[in-house]
């Protein structure tokens, strides 16, 4: 199996540190807001990573952290007059209640940041006995980027390029050097802090998530994922605190980035309020659609979100339907399989394992279910598919399913008879006889349904 690691900037044969397990660490959010699609297309493209390592039968422990202390968070709750902890309590909460309706199941463990106060402590006092930490007092613990001469090396900086960079760079004026990150902050009036042997206080940014892993994982770890904007600095800025703190390289074995959810071309994010919420597009479309449009595209490529790209995803989804159902109609018993059904599904269970194998191809992958059902349905309307063939290509799915999560458990049926002039009419558009293919339209219409020609076919809706 070969996955893309962004340390080494190449594929690389996946071989954990310990035989069969996977410890496994994506960066969760940041939570003073709803989350929005494009924490969902990360999320989601972990999700799958995850289950199709467990499919494999590694043994995956898949943790995540929840930034509850930071800067937004303080300033969000000073803007609506609340406590920041209680804030961040009720998006902590939502985001919750948002992954389990997006079907992401696969996480073993959540990891608030203030549960962890004592071992981010510990991380900031060994760093400190350690050289590589710095007080500046009234303001706080820094890491001295001059002590770590391999900073930049995850996302390819020298060390002065990334002294240059400005972006989400701690401020302070006395910093031995200008990348210098902060590990610990002292306390300001108003804000929520803890008391420590550090001086009373809160944790900076990338601290928590070193102080997690290490609890939970130990010094090093196999895989560590995020969207690709974390590259620089926050996971620059772990591998600098860990191994520092261990002697220990590398920290993580493989790191994997997703490419952004873009709107416009530009990155959706809650700064920008350019965003989309996952519970707003709930309302409308299926978690299933949004998963189909997110795994349509691979997880380092970017997405730019169109309405009409989920509405096409909503009419893939509705073309698989349409094939089980029809699977599940078939009332023939006889045994041998009449027409290759058997070499079809054998075929694609490798493309889609393949497809996966090479770094979670998941465009690939659904490919492979499409060109099945293309390939089985003539069969099917010639009557050639029999009742235990089904079953296997049912079980097939399923597999595939558990995996994807792009097919809903339980539908609304389109009665049969509407289904029947949607094929009609899909038959006359290819043959060019459109007026035709109008008429029917009305008709379908007349009868409740509205249909919408997208890239997968035609998308039926009630009126
Ligand atoms: P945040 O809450 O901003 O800290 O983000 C939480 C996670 O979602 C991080 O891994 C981010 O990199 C990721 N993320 C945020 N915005 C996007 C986006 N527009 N597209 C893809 N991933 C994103």
């Amino acid at each position: 199996m070969q996955i893309y690691n962004s340390l080494t900037r190449q594929k690389e044969e996946f071989v954990p540190r310990q035989g069969k397990k996977v410890n496994m660490f994506v960066c969760g959010p940041t939570v003073y807001d709803y989350s929005h699609i494009g924490h969902a297309r990360t999320y989601i493209s972990f999700d799958v990573i995850a289950k199709y390592l467990k499919y494999k039968g590694y043994r995956v422990k898949y943790l995540q952290n929840i930034t509850d202390i930071e800067d937004k968070i303080i300033a969000k709750a000073k803007q609506e007059n609340k406590e920041p902890l209680t804030l961040a309590k009720e998006f902590e909460k939502a985001y919750y209640q948002d992954v389990k309706s997006l079907g992401i199941t696969s996480v073993y463990k959540y990891a608030p940041a203030t549960k962890y106060i004592k071992q981010i402590v510990s991380q900031v006092k060994r760093l400190k006995e350690k050289g590589f930490a710095y007080e500046i007092p009234s303001d706080g613990f820094y890491f001295d980027l001059k002590k770590f001469p391999e900073y930049g090396k995850l996302s390819g900086r020298t060390t002065e390029s990334a002294e240059d960079a400005v972006s989400r760079i701690d401020e302070s004026v006395n910093k031995k050097n200008k990348g210098d990150f902060n590990l610990w902050k002292f306390s300001k009036p108003g804000e929520p802090k803890w008391k420590t042997e550090l001086g009373e206080g809160r944790p900076g940014w990338h601290i928590e998530d070193t102080a997690i892993t290490e609890k939970h994982f130990g010094e090093q770890y196999d895989l560590h994922g995020g969207a690709r904007d974390l590259i620089f600095p926050h996971h620059e800025a772990e591998i600098a605190q860990m191994e520092s703190i261990s002697g220990k390289k590398p920290f993580v074995k493989y790191w994997l980035h997703t490419g952004f959810l873009t709107i416009n071309g530009q990155k959706m994010s809650k700064s920008l309020g350019n965003f989309i919420t996952i519970r707003d597009t709930l309302k409308k479309y299926s978690a299933e659609a949004l998963r189909f449009l997110v795994l349509s595209t691979h997880y380092r490529s970017p997405i730019d979100y169109r309405e009409e790209a989920i509405k096409s995803s909503w009419a893939g989804i509705q073309r698989i339907e349409e094939f089980l159902r029809k699977l599940s109609n078939i009332r023939r018993l006889e045994v041998q399989l009449l027409s290759g059904a058997g070499e079809i599904l054998l075929e694609t269970r490798k493309e889609f394992l393949e497809a996966m194998d090479d770094d979670f191809n998941t465009p690939q992958a659904i490919a492979a279910i499409f060109k099945m059902i293309k390939e089985l349905n003539p069969l099917l309307a010639e009557n050639k598919v029999d009742k235990k063939s089904a079953k296997k290509i049912k079980k097939l799915f399923e597999e595939f399913n558990n995996i994807l999560g792009i097919i809903p458990r339980k539908t609304k049926k389109t009665p049969n008879e509407i289904l029947d002039m949607i094929d009609t009419r899909e038959k006359l558009r290819r043959d060019k006889r459109y007026s035709e293919a109008d008429d029917l339209r009305r008709q379908i219409s007349s009868k409740g349904y509205q249909i919408e020609d997208t890239e997968h076919g035609p998308l039926v809706k009630p009126r």
